[in-house]
């Protein structure tokens, strides 16, 4: 499982679409190099350093040291990549797991782009938390240090046709409605991206993680049960998560740089995701929605469980979705 999760980053394919994703690639570019004063001479660790690129920056931003951590076959061509670019006094690349390289020195600065879809999707981030707590110095600093997740009710006609009509309609002549419940339960969430019109109410934040301080025990399981204010009438089709993550500031009284995937923002490869509820519902402004999400961490995947219920009159109804992780691989 572990292995297959590596192989798949030594498709370039991958790389490149990290790469192309303008936000994201950008907005760590400016919050390392325009923060050279906090890089100037320092030790920096970049966790899962894929084509290398910010360690790059962290070297272009002035630090001292760079240990450029890879535990695909990419860290193979990496040092040729540093190479290329005389950062070769700089950056040392370190091919293996975090977890299990040995680096007998302590680091002042880790830089790591760990996000999966829906945040915590590929459980990268108990990574980067096992190289903190193991190789950063106290007071040192993680790029980025904050995250949060955001939700929303939405309306989304035309992917809720496309997967959820197709049990209602008749089967040659005959109803299969009865699948849809289990259609539901078996589908992973949706990746895909939330027409601004098609939210529902003002989204609110679910969870504001420090990454200076959450612990790995913290990531196993959220539960959160809310209420939203129901702003523009529509037909109710599920619910979209998005993040956002923030950087240390490079002066005090600055604003800390942030990458956000929320629905107004330009769209990064993360898009939103969406937890389709198995039938239609319809809000009216002004109407009060309550949900219960619980995401549990799969034990035997790099996933989270995912459910989802619409609360009736305080009550949980509706139908548990259970998505899986099957399409939520990237
Ligand atoms: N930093 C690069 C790549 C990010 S993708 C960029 O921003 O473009 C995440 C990378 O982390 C992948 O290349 C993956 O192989 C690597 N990775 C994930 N978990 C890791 C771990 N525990 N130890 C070392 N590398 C890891």
């Amino acid at each position: 499982m572990q292995d297959q999760y590596f192989k798949s980053y030594e498709d370039l394919e991958v790389h490149r679409l990290m790469l192309e994703d303008e936000p994201r690639t950008n907005t760590y570019r400016e919050a390392i190099c325009n923060a050279s004063n906090l890089f100037k001479g320092k030790v920096v660790m970049d966790v899962g350093a894929g084509t290398g690129i910010l360690s790059l920056f962290c070297a272009k931003a002035g630090a001292k040291k760079v240990y450029a951590v890879e535990a695909s076959s990419l860290a193979m061509v990496l040092p040729e990549i540093v190479e290329a670019n005389n950062f070769s006094q700089v950056i040392e690349v370190i091919h293996g797991k975090v977890e299990e390289i040995i680096l007998d020195t302590k680091v002042d600065i880790i830089v790591s782009e760990w996000m999966g879809f829906y945040l915590l999707h590929e459980s990268m981030l108990e990574s980067v938390l096992y190289a903190r707590d193991k190789y950063l110095v106290p007071g040192g600093l993680l790029f980025p240090n904050r995250a949060r997740l955001y939700a929303a009710p939405c309306s989304l006609q035309d992917l809720w046709l496309k997967k959820r009509s197709y049990w209602t309609e008749s089967k040659y002549e005959f109803d299969l409605s009865p699948l849809l419940l289990l259609a539901s339960q078996q589908s992973a969430p949706e990746i895909a991206t939330i027409p601004t019109e098609g939210l529902l109410s003002d989204p609110q934040l679910l969870w504001d993680l420090d990454l200076n301080t959450v612990s790995q025990s913290g990531l196993q399981s959220f539960s959160d049960r809310r209420f939203f204010s129901v702003e523009s009438e529509g037909p109710f089709h599920g619910i979209g998560l998005w993040f956002t993550c923030s950087f240390p500031p490079a002066g005090e009284g600055e604003d800390p740089p942030e990458l956000s995937t929320a629905p107004w923002d330009e769209e990064t490869h993360w898009k939103q995701t969406v937890i389709l509820l198995p039938t239609e519902g319809k809000l009216e402004e002004g109407d009060i929605l309550g949900w219960e999400l619980n995401l549990e961490k799969d034990k035997d995947s790099r996933a989270y469980r995912i459910e989802f219920n619409v609360l009736d009159d305080d009550e949980p109804h509706g139908i548990p979705c259970s998505c899986g992780s099957a399409k939520c691989e990237i």
